[in-house]
């Protein structure tokens, strides 16, 4: 028999996820001699055998590979055979070896949970179970490579059984770093406010159930940071829990036993429950069945749902005949707590017990958060399951780029050769905690992967903290600093996650960015390619009376809207008084506008939706960024067709016709509908105006499921090609990829 040899190389997340004992045993099926190594970039193998058998190991290497191992790079060399006598899994040559791509936390599998539950197992209801294909990774490792030394783990001794499976290329446990039991690893205690101890392991288990039962508040530490957790069916507790974290009407998430839980409350689509059952375990926005308490998600028509991904969350949630809202434990505006003392000092006056382990969590990492728009799961919040796998990009680096991302709901991104690492989740950069935690965190990830930057990257807005930190830091450190157009970005995040290099039609609409002509843009069309970018399009301006109060206030943009129609006598044509303003503040608030005394001018896509929703009477105030945007979506139906007239003026989208028509309309859910149609007209007649094919669609705005799927099946009829975001947040979640693009320009 004719005898051949390949070498295959393979690069991407393949360590510590079982790969190498998966390889051993498709070897030994197809009776292949030769081995595999880890090496500093991957897995290297040698299969040595027919080339028929050789062929189909290549294809079950594939097919058969384990759920955590991500592929990103093949090479294979046929060689002569060299008369291997069997198939071994060679111990790794060099240490310290470089884990390139450091896996993410990844959720309890199905192993490990029918362990969890089988009353004989030694684990049987332990809560820190796991094993090479689930548990902690992103939020426990101290420094690379991926070693239990390395580990938060560090200080636990693995017992002999635990040690046992630990070294058996064989167990499923084979180099599991995590790896535990109740004899050797961690536990879990319980806390009162006070600081008393109630119990430890199993009781403080017992009694934390009971307290769930009885409607108590509790903090439960998680993978990378605590929950306050209480019944969701229950609206005196979760009302309470609002009150205390000053929290109105922002959703809370929800996490449920299982997929029958979450039904009897929900509907979920087919793709949607495939995204609940991901190992990632994201929060997953789904449409409401029944009413949990009505606090859990007021005025909306979608819920934040999600399945527990800890064994903690498992047992839990199996001896509750309820699910809870689980949401992150933090005081408003910061970040989530990930410590003990932390947790025993600021979450206490919130809940009734803290429920907390000694197993350290290294750094924080939120829930990430999915929602299925334009048919395609888009996430709305990259984190936990998700960060920090490296995203490819379309381009080249020569520098390696620190991109520090914009200043809400912020990532921040290390890019190096052709990939960029995006953060977990920072959230809002608003005053001096967050910013400290951007930092560290930002040095933290640059630690982790041994990174000195040569370049970094920021935001064009000034009072951006995250620009500000760019600027001292690119001194400091003496490199160079780029500041980059906030909707520019955009589109390139778009580009890059979707691997395109030539020009689009970039169609980024969101709330404000800063834009270079000093006004506040967000209804842009940016022809955009690698070189650059041309605004050919974007929204008539108007102004936002009071700045960042008629953010929060869509009834100022709708006031302004009017002013620009019909001047003083706006009050003459249309009913203000329903918007709650009294005439004084009327009076007031016109000749800020003539004057534009605190009045921006701004071209935001976002803030005209605000207007309409105050017009419509659906939201004059709102409680959180994004709130009427989401309650119109929930508005719009389907079935109403037809759109109100606008004018394309050279470069400017002119609203007047849009907002006359508007006006007349009487039912609030068939202006809603018309108006995003409108949008969708809007792009449709830049996009032909325009003429190029590819569109790439970005900004906050796009959020919305309902504008970007009318977006898409209309230009992609007309024979347009609609780019959207799949892997990282249409919203600023994404302006670090987008920033890092920038740096392979430079
Ligand atoms: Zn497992
Ligand atoms: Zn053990």
């Amino acid at each position: 028999m004719q005898l051949s040899r390949l070498r295959i190389k393979l690069k991407g997340a393949v360590q510590g996820v079982g790969f190498r004992p998966f390889v051993y045993r498709v070897a030994k099926e197809l009776g292949l001699r030769g081995f595999v190594i880890n090496d500093s970039r991957g897995v290297l193998i040698e299969v040595e055998g027919s080339r028929e058998r050789l062929n189909r190991f290549l294809i079950e290497l594939h097919k058969r590979k384990p759920p955590l191992a991500h592929l990103f790079s093949q090479e294979i060399e046929s060689l002569p055979p060299t008369g291997y006598k069997d198939f071994e899994i060679r111990e790794s040559e060099e240490e310290g070896e470089k884990e390139v791509f450091l896996l993410p936390d990844i959720a309890t599998c199905n192993e490990c949970l029918k362990e969890l539950f089988e009353p004989s197992d030694r684990r049987y209801m332990y809560p820190f179970i796991n094993c090479t294909n689930c548990g902690p990774r992103f939020t426990i490792i101290e420094r690379l490579p991926y070693d239990r030394p390395n580990t938060t783990m560090k200080v636990f001794e693995m017992c002999p059984e635990c040690e046992k499976e630990y070294k058996n290329p064989l167990d499923r446990r084979f180099h599991a770093q995590p790896n535990a039991c109740p004899l050797c690893g961690p536990w879990l205690s319980l806390y009162i406010p006070s600081g008393e101890l109630i119990g430890e392991g199993k009781k403080a288990l017992e009694v934390s159930l009971e307290m769930l039962k009885e409607g108590s508040t509790l903090a439960v530490k998680g993978i990378g940071g605590f929950h306050l957790i209480c019944n969701a069916t229950e609206e005196e507790g979760v009302k309470k829990l609002r009150e205390k974290k000053r929290r109105q009407e922002k959703p809370f998430a929800v996490m449920f036993r299982d997929l029958s839980q979450v039904e009897e409350y929900a509907l979920p689509t087919d793709l949607e429950r495939a995204l609940l059952l991901s190992p990632e375990r994201p929060i997953v926005l789904v449409n409401k069945r029944k009413e949990l308490a009505p606090s859990v998600a007021p005025g909306l028509k979608r819920v934040g749902v999600f399945l527990p991904y800890s064994p903690l969350h498992h047992i839990i949630l199996r001896s509750l005949p309820f699910p809870v809202v689980a949401t992150s434990g933090n005081l408003s505006d910061e970040p989530i707590v990930k410590d003990n003392d932390e947790a025993l000092k600021s979450l206490s006056e919130f809940v009734d017990a803290i429920l907390l382990h000694n197993r350290d969590i290294k750094r924080r990492c939120d829930d990430s958060v999915v929602k299925v728009i334009g048919g395609s799961p888009t996430p709305l919040r990259r984190s936990r399951g998700y960060a920090p796998m490296p995203i490819k990009l379309p381009v080249k680096l020569s520098k390696k780029v620190l991109a520090v991302g914009g200043m809400l709901k912020n990532t921040f991104a290390l890019g190096m050769e052709d990939r960029a690492i995006l953060s977990q989740h920072i959230g809002d950069i608003e005053n001096l905690t967050t910013l400290s935690a951007f930092s560290e965190a930002v040095y933290d990830l640059m630690g982790l992967y041994d990174f000195t930057p040569e370049l970094v990257v920021c935001d064009h807005h000034p009072r951006y903290e995250t620009t500000r930190w760019a600027e001292e830091f690119s001194k400091e450190k003496n490199i160079p600093l780029l500041k980059v157009q906030h909707h520019y970005a955009h589109i390139l995040s778009c580009m890059a996650e979707n691997s395109l290099k030539e020009e689009v039609l970039g169609v980024a609409w969101d709330g404000t960015g800063f834009g270079e002509d000093g006004t506040l843009w967000g209804g842009e069309f940016l022809l955009t390619n690698m070189s650059g970018y041309k605004r050919v399009f974007h929204f008539r301006k108007f102004k936002l009376i009071g700045g960042e109060k008629a953010v929060k206030e869509p009834r100022r943009v709708a006031l302004s809207i009017l002013f620009h129609i019909f001047g003083k006598d706006a009050s003459r044509v249309i009913d203000i008084k329903k918007m709650g303003f009294s005439d004084k503040e009327l009076e007031n608030l016109y000749i800020a506008w003539e004057r534009g005394i605190n009045s921006p001018l701004s071209s935001s896509v976002g803030r005209l939706f605000d207007s309409v929703s105050s017009l419509l009477g659906i939201r004059q105030k709102l409680s959180y960024e994004g709130q009427s945007a989401m309650m119109m979506e929930d508005l719009y139906d389907p079935s109403v067709k037809g759109h109100y007239p606008f004018e394309l003026k050279e470069t400017e989208i002119d609203w007047e016709t849009l907002f006359l028509a508007l006006l007349e309309e009487k039912d609030p859910k068939v202006a809603t509908s018309r108006f995003i149609n409108t949008l969708v007209h809007i792009v449709l007649g830049v996009a032909q105006e325009i003429g190029t094919q590819k569109l790439c669609l970005s900004g906050g705005v796009m959020q919305n499921d309902p504008l970007v799927s009318g977006i898409k099946n209309i230009l992609e009829d007309k024979g347009f090609k609609v780019f959207t975001h799949s892997k990282v947040p249409p919203n600023d979640g994404g302006l670090s990829l987008g920033q890092v693009m920038v740096g392979a320009l430079y």
